[in-house]
């Protein structure tokens, strides 16, 4: 979904929308899909670009990091973020300076259309942990599966074939679910 901020008006706008996040490789082996995102953010004209706050949520589909079990997880947080618009538009707005404590949050993009699906996956992908285990969404490890996880930890290569299998397998799964779905 494309906002276009050279069309913001003075007084800034409020957005509330639902938004399509598209899936992302999340650490080594693992894709994670997003569900639709809820994204509320409110937008304001600076004079170092477009300031967006507010908040996302929105639920990860994500294999657990021990039995590799299929978990929702859900995830939401705040954001603020300076967007700097490139082209002739983005030349109106002041230089930041990288000791500049704001810099962390610059978002340059390239012309005036800001991707928000693109936005709330980088938001996602920042406030995923380092790993996702049943217990964290109140579940139980899979115990068939994690006695064969710890069969394949001392062979490096067999756990990365199963990973790489289970992964193929569970794609092909979602996919198929997908297209009965749309049918
Ligand atoms: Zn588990």
């Amino acid at each position: 979904m494309l906002f276009d901020i050279s069309e913001l008006a003075p007084t800034g706008r409020h957005l509330d929308l639902i938004v399509t996040v598209p899936a992302f490789r999340w650490g080594d082996a693992q894709v994670v899909s997003c569900a639709e995102a809820r994204l509320a953010i409110d937008l304001r004209r600076t004079r170092r670009g477009i300031e967006c706050a507010g908040r996302f949520s929105t639920e990860v589909s994500l294999c657990c990091s021990r039995c590799l079990a299929r978990l929702a997880y859900p995830v939401e947080g705040r954001m603020r973020l300076f967007i700097r618009p490139g082209g002739t538009f983005g030349a109106q707005f002041e230089a930041m300076e990288e000791d500049d404590p704001d810099a962390v949050d610059l978002y340059p993009i390239e012309g005036t259309e800001i991707d928000l699906g693109e936005l709330v996956r980088e938001q996602v992908d920042l406030a995923l942990p380092y790993r996702v285990v049943c217990d964290d969404v109140g579940r139980r490890c899979e115990r068939a599966a994690l006695e064969a996880v710890a069969r394949d930890e001392a062979d490096e290569e067999a756990r990365r074939e199963r990973w790489a299998k289970l992964y193929e397998f569970r794609t092909r799964l979602e996919r198929g679910e997908r297209d009965r779905g749309s049918e």
